[in-house]
């Protein structure tokens, strides 16, 4: 595929674009995951609180793809925080799956009230070391968090999964990652569809490039160095979203989308989230 990696601090080679499985229920993420896999993503990005680890699976299986050539991502749900916890809910996920190992293993929340992340990463540098996950990093993570562990254990994050689009770009947080050599990726990459992609300004780049808005986001992001994993049920929509490797924006493009930054999230604040 035309999809690029990159590579992770440890040597792990990530398709810079994957597919995401939020909110499809488990039988239609067999159906979902199938087209994206015949659309030509490698990469999908599941969590244990999507309940849809078990329709992913299948579609896996079923594919015939060859497992060296997927990529797979799942996340450890916040109420398993805990080292034996952690540990059980793994085993969980990967029978789930289907898989005798998982790509990229994430913490999907710090919940710095609840206070875990630091004896969960303990269990995650074990199943790191057992190979059963061939990379582990972090979702949501602020900077003090990931510093938390970068002092108080051994192995460094690969990645940290962020909200991330034009209307939250996140700059700080990408520089603190890239400081540290991990990868920053984007979750809901497309604002969720909502106000973004309606924007006159994205229209009007969309049309100069004869792609769509959505198709712009994801360029802006791979154009940042961001790990992206647009979701859509729509096979069409699919198409689209992996069909970004055709065009460049200019520097009057990226200015217009830098104007779109309002600051606010879409999702919890990972400061005060505590599950
Ligand atoms: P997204 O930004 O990928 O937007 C998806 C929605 O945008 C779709 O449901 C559809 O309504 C619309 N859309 C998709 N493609 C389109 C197109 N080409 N044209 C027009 N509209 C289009 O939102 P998301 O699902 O929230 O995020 C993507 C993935 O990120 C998730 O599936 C999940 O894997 C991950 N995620 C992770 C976390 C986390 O806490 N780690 C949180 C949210 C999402």
């Amino acid at each position: 595929s035309k999809v690029p990696s990159i590579t992770l601090n440890n040597g792990v080679r990530m398709p810079q674009l994957g597919f995401g499985v939020w909110q499809i229920p488990d039988d239609e993420a067999q159906v979902a995951v199938r087209n994206a896999l015949d659309a030509g993503y490698r990469s999908i990005d599941t969590a244990a609180i999507y309940g849809n680890e078990e329709g992913t699976g299948k579609a896996l299986a079923a594919s015939g793809v060859p497992r060296e050539e997927l990529f797979v991502t799942t996340k450890l749900q916040n109420a398993d925080q805990g080292y034996d916890s952690t540990l059980r809910a793994f085993d969980t996920s990967l029978t789930k799956l289907g898989l005798e190992y998982v790509d990229l293993y994430l913490i999907h929340w710090p919940l710095p009230g609840v206070d875990k992340y630091v004896e969960t990463w303990k269990a995650f540098e074990k199943i790191h070391s057992e190979g059963r996950a061939k990379a582990i990093g972090l979702s949501n993570f602020h900077a003090a968090h990931t510093q938390r562990l970068l002092s108080e254990t051994s192995v460094v994050p690969v990645i940290d999964q962020i909200e991330l689009h034009p209307q939250l770009p996140q700059a700080e947080l990408r520089a603190f990652n890239a400081r540290h050599d991990i990868a920053t990726e984007a979750w809901s990459p497309l604002g969720q569809g909502k106000g973004l992609l309606e924007d006159p300004k994205l229209a009007a780049i969309a049309g100069k490039h004869g792609k769509t808005p959505a198709q712009v986001v994801l360029r802006w992001h791979l154009d940042l160095g961001n790990v992206v994993i647009p979701k859509s049920v729509t096979p069409s929509r699919i198409k689209e979203n992996i069909d970004v490797f055709d065009f460049q924006l200019d520097s009057e493009d990226l200015a217009a989308i830098d104007s779109l930054d309002t600051g606010n999230r879409l999702g919890f604040d990972p400061e005060t989230f505590n599950g």
